[in-house]
């Protein structure tokens, strides 16, 4: 059986681009063909100014719209990072492998670093660290496949690394895993500013499409969507981002292909709409569901409690055997 990890993190409003570049593929493919763990990353949520309050409310929230997107407790273990200690208690270990040089080759942390600076804030350690326990995350799990989207495609390079290396250092300990990732909406782009993704941390940007926006407002979104100047529908992502990432996003969301659409629309207004439609349409069952496990809280309560104890007793053997092999 392929093991398979991949986690959310509750630092904002799960955007589009978390589901078409991650979750949905894990409710529609991964927990079915395989041993599946999906897990709402808290910890990683620490390692920028936050409130605390919202980091537990929206893990929840992510927890929630996890199970509303079709994710299935009785096919795969869903749970909270920080309920689980084997992700800090591997996490300090692998740091023993790692070099402050390849932690600030991380361009994740450059930018982020970058923009911590200028809000006039101090950059923090875990900032630095994050990728070492996001590989904890991983190799915890003798994880196989990681699905993720494109901007993690560095970070899964590093998990692999690190258990390369300490497996060589240290004797065999963990699987190595690999990065996998769909075939359209891998990089789903701001609508406002297309050469940038669409991420949550930059809460209640117009460019941003969230899970539980409402049809009228995914509609402006969509509608206001920066596009180029010309006039033709063409699928061209370096001379036309905008239209090349409303393109994906249709595709993505209707199971076409980027360039067979954009033969079918004659005017960007046209595209947009049907875009418009198309994400609506897809959110629609995710937002409804989501609705009702509101109504319960009990119910997302105890999935993740029974989730993290199944994930603590599979991580807790290659977590002492990695210990056991550094010498402790
Ligand atoms: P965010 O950048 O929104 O904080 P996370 O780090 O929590 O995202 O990532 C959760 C998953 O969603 C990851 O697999 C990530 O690759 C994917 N993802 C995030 N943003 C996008 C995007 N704009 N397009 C495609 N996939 C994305």
């Amino acid at each position: 059986m392929t093991r398979v990890f991949s986690g959310i993190k509750p630092t904002g409003h799960l955007t589009l681009g978390n589901y078409l570049g991650a979750m949905r593929r894990w409710a529609e493919v991964d927990q079915h063909r395989s041993d599946a763990l999906f897990c709402v990353v808290d910890l990683h949520a620490l390692t920028v100014d936050h409130d605390p309050a919202r980091v537990r409310r929206l893990s929840r929230q992510a927890a929630t719209l996890l199970l509303a997107a079709g994710l299935d407790p009785r096919l795969c273990t869903l749970f909270v990072q920080s309920h689980v200690d084997e992700h800090a208690r591997l996490s300090y270990v692998l740091e023993c492998v790692a070099s402050d040089g390849e932690m600030r080759r991380m361009i994740q942390y450059k930018e982020k670093a970058r923009r911590e600076q200028a809000r006039g804030g101090s950059v923090r350690l875990s900032l630095l660290t994050y990728p070492v326990l996001m590989a904890a995350d991983i190799l915890a799990y003798g994880t196989d496949d990681v699905p993720v989207g494109d901007d993690q495609t560095q970070h899964v390079e590093l998990a692999r690394d690190l258990a390369v290396r300490f497996n060589q250092r240290y004797g065999h300990t963990f699987v190595v895993p690999r990065a996998t990732h769909p075939a359209v909406g891998a990089r789903v782009m701001n609508l406002q500013d297309p050469l940038s993704k669409m991420g949550k941390s930059d809460d209640s940007g117009p460019g941003i499409v969230y899970l539980l926006d409402e049809p009228d407002v995914i509609r402006k979104k969509v509608m206001r969507a920066v596009t180029d100047s010309g006039r033709e529908v063409v699928y061209d992502r370096a001379a036309a981002p905008g239209l090349a990432n409303l393109l994906e996003i249709l595709a993505a969301c209707t199971g076409g292909n980027p360039e067979d659409l954009s033969g079918v629309h004659n005017s960007y207004g046209a595209l947009k709409a049907d875009t418009a439609e198309a994400v609506i349409e897809i959110l629609r069952p995710v937002q409804a569901r989501h609705r009702e496990l509101c109504a319960d809280p009990g119910q997302v309560e105890g999935v993740l409690r029974e989730g993290a104890e199944r994930a603590r007793a599979m991580a807790r053997p290659t977590v002492d055997a990695a210990y056991r092999a550094i010498g402790l």
